[in-house]
């Protein structure tokens, strides 16, 4: 028998796809690994499965409780999706300018939703802050505090990595993805270079993003901005600080969609913009390496969740884009 248990059960052991256009246009093997198949739809779901996990091991988070978090959405929908299979509440700070389908899938779920202005981290009302303070005000509740709790990326370390590792038999190259928490990318990154210290570990990284100026140089700078949502960051998480990455890439919206199109309509793999840029970024770092290589990301979450926006001609052409 294999039989899942329940939501909880079913998170993670995600495949590896060899992206053929890719791969071919390479020389290299550039493999994603299909996180848009979790159960609740994205790579995220490990992360709120551990931050619960821990908050319950240590006693934080009692029958009843609340979970309360701030989330471009993703993390959101992978905490509602475990409050409901394990009975506990669940609040959501939003950005407002997040899509309208994350937005639909949280409520649909139950859980509260509040979305406040985007304001920069610097701003006492910023999303994140405001959740940490909502969930302090609160009897019997908990901040799941994805960017700063080491839980998120403990879940990478032990769960993508881990997998990444055995499903290429340690046959990988490099690896590099894009970082919102940076979860995935530190997580995944100390799993591998713990048993290949020779592994390439890099960022891909939107415009917008101070962290390709970070790995760069090791100051935080951004310039120009970028429609992907639940990437890019003006600072170094506590998930991001100390992690082993040797190099970043920086990839523009247009490349972005070219490849979210190319995914789609060459490979049959309908993924939102975070995973249009770690396959353009993983091209380009196959390029860099030459032909022979095993490239590993991440395909983080489903294009469905952006359906009225990367996937609306009308939508697209406003922002000055296009699929080709
Ligand atoms: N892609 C999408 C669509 C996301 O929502 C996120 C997380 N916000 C990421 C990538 C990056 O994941 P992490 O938080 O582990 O850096």
């Amino acid at each position: 028998m294999d039989i899942k248990n329940g939501f909880v059960g079913t998170v993670g052991n995600t495949p590896l796809i060899r992206l053929k256009r890719f791969s071919e246009e390479t020389g290299c093997d550039i493999l994603g690994k299909a996180e848009f198949l979790n159960p609740g739809g994205s790579v995220k779901d490990r992360a709120a499965l551990y931050i619960i996990k821990d908050a319950e091991e240590k006693g934080l988070l009692k029958p009843g409780g609340t979970v309360v978090e701030g989330t471009a959405g993703n993390t959101g929908i992978g905490l509602a999706h475990i409050c409901n299979a394990k009975g506990y509440k669940c609040l959501i700070v939003i950005p407002e300018t997040q899509s309208q389908e994350k937005m639909d899938a949280l409520r649909t779920l139950g859980a509260e939703v509040r979305p406040v202005p985007a304001v920069s981290y610097k701003d006492p009302n910023n999303y994140v802050k405001l959740s940490g303070r909502i969930a302090s005000e609160m009897e019997n509740a908990i901040w799941a505090n994805q960017f700063d709790n080491l839980a998120n990326r403990q879940a990478h370390y032990e769960t993508t990595g881990f997998e990444i590792w055995q499903q290429t038999d340690g046959k990988v190259d490099a690896w590099i993805t894009s970082t919102g928490t940076g979860g995935t990318l530190a997580g995944v990154a100390m799993f591998l270079k713990e048993k290949n210290p020779a592994i390439k570990t890099v960022l891909a990284d939107p415009m917008g993003s101070a962290l390709y100026s970070y790995i760069k140089t090791g100051e935080t700078k951004s310039e120009g901005s970028s429609i992907t949502e639940g990437i890019g960051n003006s600072r170094v998480t506590a998930n991001m600080e100390g992690a082993p990455i040797d190099d970043a890439i920086r990839i523009e919206d247009p490349e972005c969609i070219r490849v979210v199109y190319q995914l789609l309509g060459e490979e049959g793999i309908f993924v939102g913009g975070s995973s249009g840029i770690n396959v353009a970024a993983a091209v380009t770092l196959a390029k860099q390496m030459g032909p022979g290589h095993t490239i590993v990301t991440i395909l983080c979450d489903s294009g469905g969740r952006y359906q009225s926006r990367l996937f609306n001609q009308e939508w697209l052409a406003a922002q000055g884009l296009s699929p080709t």
